[in-house]
């Protein structure tokens, strides 16, 4: 699709998840964002190389990494563990 054309789409898709008519003029702007996902936790050969990261990671003193490149794409998976990692840092910082 052209810029135009995923624009319209959006504008109809909105209209249909909203339940009311938006006329091509009730757009007064547009921006297409595209985004680059990590790749999902269940890819083979994630688990070892997130083990394997986490391992270096944690070998130096005072780091903490969090995010989907090293959780896995998903809410799911990178809060908790970003709390997780936090938590680690806190703890460290403070008892160690
Ligand atoms: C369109 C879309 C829809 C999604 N829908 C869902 C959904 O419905 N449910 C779900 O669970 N997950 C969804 N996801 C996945 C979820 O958003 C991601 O897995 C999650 O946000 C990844 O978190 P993150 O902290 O790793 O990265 P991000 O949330 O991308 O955060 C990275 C941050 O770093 C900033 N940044 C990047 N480079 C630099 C730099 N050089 N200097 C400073 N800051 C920088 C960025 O601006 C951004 O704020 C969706 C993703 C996309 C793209």
């Amino acid at each position: 699709m052209s810029d135009d054309e995923a624009a319209d789409f959006a504008r109809r898709e909105a209209a249909a998840l909203l339940g009311v008519a938006l006329a091509p003029e009730a757009v007064s702007a547009s921006h297409r964002g595209r985004f680059v996902q990590s790749q999902p936790a269940s890819i083979i050969g994630a688990g070892e190389r997130r083990t394997s990261a986490r391992a270096a990671i944690r070998a130096v003193p005072g780091v903490a990494v969090v995010g989907a490149w090293l959780a896995g794409t998903g809410l799911a998976q990178v809060i908790p563990d970003a709390r997780d990692e936090a938590d680690r840092m806190r703890r460290a910082l403070l008892w160690e």
